[in-house]
């Protein structure tokens, strides 16, 4: 794979919500399709994944990297569900020489989690891009993830496509049925297009200081840790899309946006 001297791909963040987006067709999976089309074709992709939120820096460098279905209690269909894309061993390798005095790791158990998946089999149904994925050191702070976006950004221009995929607002515990969004979440979800419109990522980055809405909207930081990523990919002054937003199941919100 040739990866040097590309345009520069634009980068994404996607809310992915339920797992079950995989297999509906609903506005966030059309949403999807329709980005996936019009993106220029990626040599490969690398997927920073809330699902792979541990203890250490990895990147996965496996020929065929499994599908993991890491969730419960969902309908068989979604358990058949397989995304086979080729792993990507070679930007694998080279991710891993740019990120060494992070002490990363190459990682040849994991596979492509349902972050990851579950935006792919939608957004590239025929699974024939190279795909990796980087962890989320769950034992750093936030600045850690944005500084590591800023390194990573360099593979957009060797034709790599950045995803994060988690949710801006996620909060699990107060889930519920009838759809009617929190007040909380509402506020949130605004004030972090705004902020992300006036390229206040430093705000985001330090989202602890952004009020109680911001802490009942990320009551654990794994589902958005991967939007910093994908702002510190962002250069200055590159144009930034919503290509997906509103609120589901009360308090996860699927805003997703593209950076160039
Ligand atoms: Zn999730």
């Amino acid at each position: 794979m040739d990866l040097t001297n590309d345009k520069i791909m634009p980068a994404l963040f996607v809310g992915h919500g339920s797992p079950m987006n995989a297999i509906e067709d609903n506005e966030f999976s059309k949403a999807w399709e329709k980005i996936g089309a019009e993106l220029p074709k990626p040599k490969a992709i690398l997927c920073i994944s809330a699902h792979w939120f541990v203890n250490e820096l990895a990147i996965t460098a496996m020929e065929k990297p499994k599908t993991i279905h890491d969730f419960y209690g969902f309908p068989k269909e979604l358990y058949d569900v397989k995304y086979p894309a080729p792993g990507a061993p070679q930007p694998a390798e080279e991710t891993h020489k740019l990120l060494i005095d992070k002490e990363a790791g190459l990682n040849m158990d994991w596979g492509l989690d349902h972050g990851t998946w579950s935006v792919l089999c939608r957004m590239f149904p025929e699974a024939a891009i190279p795909t990796y994925q980087l962890s989320i050191n769950s034992s750093m702070p936030p600045e850690y993830h944005f500084e590591i976006g800023k390194r990573i950004k360099a593979f957009r221009s060797k034709g790599v496509l950045i995803i994060g995929s988690g949710n801006i607002v996620h909060n699990l515990p107060m889930m519920k049925s009838d759809n009617t969004p929190y007040e909380w979440a509402v506020e949130f979800d605004n004030k972090s297009e705004q902020l992300i419109y006036d390229r206040d990522f430093e705000s985001l980055v330090n989202y602890h200081n952004l009020g109680k809405e911001a802490l009942l909207s990320i009551p654990t930081p794994d589902h958005y840790f991967p939007l910093l990523y994908i702002l510190g990919a962002a250069s200055k002054d590159e144009e930034i899309n919503f290509f997906a937003e509103g609120l589901t199941l009360g308090s996860i919100s699927m805003r997703s946006l593209r950076i160039g």
